[in-house]
């Protein structure tokens, strides 16, 4: 599921230098309703010229953080800064911030062209200076022939970008963007990411989006920031995100993850092995977790890792014995449900449709093997 990442990180993947100041510092925000914590002492970092993505199950706090960030709510505690100012109690048009709503909430009697224009024309801007910039944007998100027409004439996607036009045009350091691409269909969503990505990268601003769509926020973010009940379980790129999850929360948030519980039962240096009662193998790790011999962790391993066959593997660790249970044909790839023989414990293990043909090479009720390599397991200890 996890594709290319749109990002180039062309600024240089700031977060990794320790010396790099945040653009953005959220710091210890918490806030309440009617007594229900929706933030709890949340503190995040975001880097000048960022794409970065909330993400998380419905009513985690995304929106509330999202909304305070704009000015649209006040934290009970905490304080925002953006560019070494502390906005926390700045009204929201004082702030250096924009939003674009789900809905995008442009004024359906008014052209683009005057939806665009609407900011700068609040501000009083002269009409050569207005007419220059509306041109300006309508060419940066290609809606130059369109400025003349009502939202409703335009298509979602045409829509969506007149929104972010309206946005963009008062230059805001900081683009807030709730959840952006939910009004449009897969296909156009799928499109409308690259667009976003480069339109972000063309004018260098910062962008913090929130969504519940995990595709989405992998395919687009130089970070993602994972939400749980209100409180920030994980930070990091696509990548890190994806291959090193910090719990089983995140592990299992992101994508497909095959969960084994186990004890640690000897540990040493650059190597941790684990006992399970779910598979009869001992599972092998090829790092330290750090944690002491008896200690209760999780071991994951993604689907995409496991290599099926019908022979018995030569390793003495990391493998299964089992029968195919089910098989879910998604085109290009193949899950392969396999219900192991000693624990009946169902794992999870795709495989690429590389050839064109009717009959999987594999089939239901086979008894096959499933192993992975030791780099593969990921040990959670939370
Ligand atoms: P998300 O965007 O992740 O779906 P929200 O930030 O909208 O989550 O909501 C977090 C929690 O706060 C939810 O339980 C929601 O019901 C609650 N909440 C949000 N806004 C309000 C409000 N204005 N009044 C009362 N409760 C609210």
């Amino acid at each position: 599921m996890v594709k290319k990442a749109l990002q180039k990180l062309s600024h240089g993947e700031a977060w990794h230098s320790p010396s790099a100041k945040p653009y953005i510092s959220i710091e210890d925000i918490s806030k309440t309703y009617s007594g229900f914590p929706a933030l709890h002492h949340v503190s995040l970092d975001i880097f000048k010229g960022e794409f970065f993505s909330l993400l998380g199950p419905s009513g985690c706090g995304k929106s509330t953080l999202l909304r305070i960030l704009a000015g649209l709510e006040t934290p009970d505690t905490g304080t925002v800064t953006v560019g070494g100012i502390n906005i926390t109690d700045l009204p929201p048009h004082e702030r250096p911030v924009n939003m674009m709503f789900q809905s995008y909430a442009l004024f359906p009697h008014m052209t683009v062209f005057d939806n665009v224009a609407f900011g700068l024309k609040q501000e009083k801007h002269g009409r050569k200076t207005i007419d220059h910039r509306v041109e300006e944007m309508l060419s940066l998100v290609k809606l130059e022939k369109y400025g003349h027409r009502k939202p409703h004439e335009l298509s979602g996607g045409q829509r969506q970008r007149a929104a972010l036009a309206r946005c963009l045009i008062k230059k805001p350091k900081l683009v807030l963007l709730d959840e952006p691409l939910a009004a449009l269909d897969k296909k156009l969503r799928e499109h409308t990411q690259f667009e976003l990505v480069n339109i972000q990268e063309k004018i260098g601003v910062t962008f913090i989006t929130v969504t519940h769509d995990q595709e989405e926020a992998m395919t687009m973010s130089t970070r993602l920031g994972i939400m749980e009940d209100g409180r920030i379980r994980q930070v990091g790129t696509p990548n890190e995100i994806y291959e090193y999850p910090n719990s089983e929360y995140v592990a299992d948030f992101i994508g497909s993850m095959n969960l084994f519980a186990g004890i640690i039962e000897e540990e040493s240096r650059d190597e941790t092995l684990i006992k399970t009662d779910e598979i009869k193998a001992r599972i092998k790790a090829n790092y330290s977790a750090g944690q002491a011999v008896g200690s209760l962790v999780s071991v994951g391993v993604r689907p995409e890792k496991i290599k099926i066959q019908k022979t018995k593997p030569k390793e003495k660790y990391n493998w299964v014995q089992g029968k195919v249970k089910d098989i879910a044909y998604l085109g290009d790839v193949s899950i392969y449900y396999i219900e192991s023989t000693s624990a009946k414990k169902v794992v999870m293990a795709t495989l690429p449709n590389k050839k064109r043909q009717e009959t999987p090479p594999i089939t239901w009720d086979e008894k096959v093997f499933l192993s992975w390599n030791p780099s593969n397991s990921i040990i959670l200890t939370s």
